[in-house]
C-alpha cells in the first residue's frame, strides 16, 4: 500500500514534469518539498507510538530541515529568477539535516535528561561548525566553484557516516522498537546516499525540473511509507557481545563526528577546531564519568539484592553462608567463643492453610522483624535460611550470652501475638529455636554446629514446641588441635 503510494507519488511527479514544460521548475520544487514534508509528518507521528520517541522526532526534524533547505532552493531560484546561483542557505540546511540524524544515531534510548543535554550540546555545537565549515567556501546568497567540490566531499563523508552507523546499529540492536527505528534508518540513510551520489557526482549537469528530481523524492517516501507501517520486528538476533558493544560505543558517534569536523576545520578556523577538540573530549569524558557512577550505583544495588532475602529484608541464605564461615574462621584466630541460633516458626503450614499464603508470608516479615530487632549487638546476623526458618550467627559470645539472646527472641515472636493458625489453648505464632554454642572453635568447618542446632531444634519441637532447647557440639569441634 505505501509503496504502490509511493510509486503513485513519483509517476505523477514525472506526469507534471510531462505536461507541464514550462512550469517543469515549480512543479519539480514542490514535489521535493512534499517528499521530506511527508516523511516528516510520518516520523512524528511514529513517535507518539514508538519507544524511540526521541529517534523518530529528531528523524523528523531532519526531515524538516532538508524540506527547508529545497524550500529556499525554490525560493531563490523561482522567486529571485536567478538561476545560476548555487544557494548556500540552502546548501546549509542539507548540511544541518545530518546534525538530528547523527543525534538519533548517537542518544541511546531511556536516558536521563542529563545526558540527553551532553548530546544534545555536542549535536549543535556540531551543527555550528558545520555552518561555519560550509561558509567557509560558500555564501548565503552563492557556492563559488571551488567550494562546491568541498560541499559535495561533505555532503559524502556526512551520507556516508550516517548510512554506515545506522546499519551497524541496526545489527547490533536488541529489541523490537530499536530493530525497527534503526532498520527504518538505515535503510534510508543507504538509499539517500546512492541518490545524492548520484545527483552530486554523476548527473551533475541535471538542473532542478528534470527527470533525475523524480529519484529524489525516492528515499523520502521510503521513509514516509516505513514510518507509517507498524512492521513488527523480532527481538534481538544480534550476538549479545556485538549488542553491548555498539551501544556502549553509540556515545561515542557525536564526540566522533566532532572531531573530524574540527579536523576538516584545521586549516580554516584553528580557534574553533580546538573548541571541537575540547569540547568533543570533554562531552565523551564527562559522559563516561556519568556513565560510570550510573554503572557502580547499579552495582551497588546487585550487591545489595544478592545479600538480602526479598521477602523479609534479613539477610539471605548466601549472606548468612559467608558470614558464618567468615566468624567461624575469626572465631577460631581469636578463641573467642560463638553461637549460632536456628528459628522455626511452630505449625506454620497450618498458619498458611488457614490464613492463606500473603497473610503467611505478613507473618514471616513480622517475625524477622522482631528476630532482628533483638540482635542489638551489630555483630549479630539474622539470616533467612530457608522457607520459614531462621539462623542467627552470634559471635563472640558467652553460653549465657547466646542463651538469653534466643530466650529474647523466643519471647519477642510470642509478644507479638500473631493470630494463631490452631486458636484453641494457643497464646499466637510461636517460635522454637535450636541453639549450639562452641567455647573454643578447632574445626574449619562450621558444618556441625549447623547440624548440632538442627538436632537442638528438633528437640525443642518434640518437647512441645515455643521453647529453646540447647544442643551439645561434638567434642572434636571444641577440642581438636588447630593446624598450624
Ligand atoms: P513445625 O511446627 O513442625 O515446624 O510445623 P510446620 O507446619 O511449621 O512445618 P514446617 O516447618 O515443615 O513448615 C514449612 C511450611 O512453611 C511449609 C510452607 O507452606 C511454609 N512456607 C515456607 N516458605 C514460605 C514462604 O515463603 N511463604 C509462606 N507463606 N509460607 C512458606
Ligand atoms: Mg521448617
Ligand atoms: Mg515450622
Amino acid at each position: 500500500m505505501a509503496a504502490g503510494l509511493a510509486a503513485l507519488y513519483m509517476l505523477c511527479h514525472g506526469v507534471a514534469l510531462v505536461l507541464l514544460p514550462r512550469h517543469a521548475q515549480a512543479v519539480s520544487f514542490s514535489f521535493l518539498v512534499g517528499a521530506p514534508l511527508l516523511a516528516a509528518m510520518a516520523c512524528a507521528r511514529r513517535a507518539w507510538r514508538s519507544d524511540m520517541r526521541v529517534g523518530w522526532l529528531s528523524l523528523a526534524l531532519g526531515m524538516l530541515l532538508w524540506a527547508g533547505g529545497m524550500a529556499l532552493n525554490m525560493y531563490q531560484e523561482i522567486g529571485l529568477g536567478n538561476a545560476d546561483a548555487t544557494p548556500g542557505a540552502s546548501m546549509l540546511l542539507y548540511v544541518l539535516y545530518g546534525v538530528p540524524l547523527t543525534f538519533a544515531m548517537a542518544h541511546p534510548r531511556h536516558e536521563p535528561w542529563y545526558l540527553i543535554v551532553i548530546d544534545g550540546a555536542l549535536a549543535l555545537l556540531l551543527g555550528y561548525l558545520f555552518f561555519v565549515h560550509t561558509f567557509s567556501f560558500a555564501t548565503l546568497s552563492d557556492a563559488p566553484a571551488p567550494g562546491v567540490d568541498n560541499l559535495r566531499l561533505m555532503f559524502d563523508i556526512e551520507n556516508l557516516f550516517i548510512a554506515v552507523f545506522a546499519l551497524v546499529r541496526y545489527l547490533a540492536s536488541g529489541d523490537a522498537a530499536r530493530r525497527v527505528f534503526f532498520r527504518t534508518l538505515a535503510i534510508y540513510a543507504w538509499l539517500y546516499m546512492l541518490m545524492a551520489l548520484y545527483i552530486n557526482h554523476v548527473a551533475t549537469e541535471a538542473s532542478y525540473g528534470g527527470p533525475t528530481d523524480v529519484l529524489i523524492d525516492a528515499p523520502f517516501l521510503l521513509l514516509a511509507g516505513m514510518a507509517l507501517r507498524g512492521d513488527p520486528e523480532r527481538a534481538d538476533t544480534s550476538p549479545r557481545r556485538l549488542a553491548l558493544a555498539v551501544r556502549a560505543g553509540s556515545p561515542l558517534i557525536l564526540p566522533a563526528a566532532l572531531l573530524v569536523v574540527s579536523a576538516l576545520m584545521v586549516d580554516t578556523h584553528a580557534g574553533l577546531a580546538v573548541v571541537g577538540f575540547a569540547m568533543a573530549t570533554l562531552g565523551s569524558g564527562l559522559r563516561g564519568v556519568v556513565m560510570q557512577v550510573r554503572a557502580m550505583e547499579r552495582q551497588d544495588q546487585l550487591d545489595v539484592l544478592a545479600r538480602v532475602d526479598g521477602l523479609t529484608g534479613v539477610a539471605n541464605r548466601r549472606q548468612f553462608d559467608q558470614v558464618l564461615q567468615a566468624e567461624w574462621s575469626r572465631a577460631r584466630r581469636s578463641g573467642q567463643g560463638m553461637g549460632l541460633l536456628m528459628v522455626d516458626i511452630d505449625h506454620f503450614k497450618q498458619f498458611n492453610d488457614r490464613f492463606g499464603h500473603p497473610l503467611g508470608d505478613a507473618c514471616l516479615r513480622a517475625v524477622a522483624t522482631a528476630l532482628a530487632g533483638c540482635a542489638t549487638r551489630g555483630t549479630d546476623v539474622v539470616a533467612r535460611y530457608g522457607g520459614e526458618e531462621f539462623a542467627v550467627v552470634v559471635p563472640s559470645t558467652s553460653r549465657e550470652g547466646v542463651l538469653a539472646l534466643a530466650e529474647t527472641m523466643r519471647r519477642a515472636v510470642e509478644r507479638l501475638r500473631l493470630a494463631a493458625p490452631d486458636a484453641v489453648g494457643q497464646i499466637g505464632v510461636t517460635v522454637s529455636i535450636g541453639v549450639a554454642w562452641v567455647g573454643q572453635v578447632g574445626l574449619a568447618d562450621p558444618g556441625s554446629l549447623l547440624a548440632t542446632t538442627d538436632v537442638a531444634l528438633y528437640e525443642a519441637k518434640h518437647a512441645g514446641r515455643n521453647r529453646v532447647v540447647e544442643g551439645h557440639p561434638p567434642d572434636a569441634m571444641a577440642h581438636a588441635a588447630r593446624p598450624t
